[in-house]
């Protein structure tokens, strides 16, 4: 394994407010509570999205006594990377963010190369919450617990960090082309600031991240997908489903306590009637848990008719729990759906090298500081 790992102290937060948790027309109003022409807002903005500025020192366009009562009213920066992966064939990098109260967090860079008419993409996963409460078995992160919810300036914070690693190591040629909120923590229970993390990255004078360009998982959070269903953004939404009946599913995921799958097929077939828009299905796929031929049969008739698609993820080798199934398995797991109807994929292992699931890079950061 040739990874480069970088490891660096952060010192002592100070607690400002984020520049960063402010959409443009809301760093406009501060503006002008601050008397301040409507222009000096599209210098800011410029700065920070298109000039990568990490402090209100290297915002030369403001005049200085502006630049000294940002400095007082707001924080520019809100994490630090400590370190910093490469995956073996160069495909993947993950990086381990420490923020201003000293949470540790997860990003991943993938890079996935076009085929035939699918373009080459530069994926994003962002977390969303330092944690998560909702201990979905399989996942290192929800064995963790919860610390708290990521700040809108937080969130958008990982994709500029992975833009700039785009720029370095490209010289300028590539940027973030996709972003997946699939990292720590459940979106939807950090609702607002994850729409207000969209809003920023969709800015056209800013990151320019065209909406269709970012999924948005859940773990199936009812009343927040029906929320989704009347945004104006056309995100992707993507279900963490993993099962195809309750009684698997509660065991793996508590969440079905609360709501059901009935439930949650019934909330996206009100998404997709609202949005016309097609529904990923994510499916963990754990030896002898939920890969038999039975659980395939089950899904298609749970499915059917639902404008939608099934992505299989074999479950991370290094979750010490349960067994990855081989590959005839998988194989024969998707081709039952596909017979079924149902379009299906499985998704293609990156970062294997570097830990790059979920949770399992601060794990392993946390228990070395023990
Ligand atoms: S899979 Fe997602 S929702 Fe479940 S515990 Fe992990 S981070 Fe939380």
């Amino acid at each position: 394994m040739t990874t480069t790992l970088r490891i660096s102290d952060t010192s002592a937060p100070e607690h400002r407010p984020s520049i960063l948790d402010l959409t443009r027309s809301e760093l406009a109003e501060s503006m002008e509570e601050m008397r301040q022409p409507k222009f000096r807002t599209m210098q800011i903005w410029q700065a920070i999205y298109g000039e990568s500025a990490k402090s209100f020192d290297e915002m030369t366009t403001l005049p200085k006594l502006l630049r000294a009562n940002l400095a007082n009213a707001y924080d520019v920066s809100v994490l630090e990377p400590m370190i910093s992966l490469h995956s073996k064939e160069g495909s993947v990098d993950k990086v381990l963010f420490k923020l201003n109260d000293g949470e540790l967090i997860e990003t991943v860079l993938m890079r996935y190369s076009g085929r035939g008419d699918s373009r080459a993409r530069r994926t994003v996963c962002i977390s969303t919450q330092a944690g998560c409460a909702l201990g979905c078995t399989f996942c290192a992160t929800g064995q963790q617990g919860f610390r708290r919810n990521l700040s809108a300036g937080e969130i958008v914070s990982q994709v500029t960090h992975m833009n700039e690693v785009l720029a370095e190591t490209t010289g300028g040629e590539e940027r973030v082309t996709n972003v997946v909120f699939m990292g720590m923590g459940e979106p939807m229970a950090n609702y607002d600031n994850t729409m207000k993390a969209v809003n920023i990255l969709n800015d056209d004078e800013g990151i320019r991240l065209g909406a269709r360009n970012m999924t948005i998982s859940t773990v199936g959070l009812v009343p927040q997908i029906l929320r989704l269903a009347e945004e104006p953004y056309q995100v992707n939404l993507a279900i963490s489903l993993h099962a195809p009946n309750d009684r698997l599913r509660s065991r793996i995921m508590p969440i079905n306590a609360r709501w059901n799958i009935a439930t949650l097929i019934q909330a996206c077939r009100q998404y997709i009637e609202k949005t016309n828009r097609r529904v990923s299905f994510e499916y963990v796929l754990i030896a002898g848990e939920n890969d038999k031929p039975v659980h395939a049969e089950e899904l298609i008739g749970l499915l059917d008719g639902l404008l939608c698609h099934v992505n299989i993820i074999p479950v991370n080798a290094t979750e010490a729990r349960y067994d990855r199934p081989d590959q005839g398995r998988i194989g024969k797991f998707r081709d039952l759906l596909r017979r079924g109807g149902i379009p299906v994929t499985v998704r293609i292992e990156k970062g294997t090298d570097i830990n790059a699931g979920c949770g399992q890079l601060r794990a392993r950061a946390i228990s070395a500081t023990d």
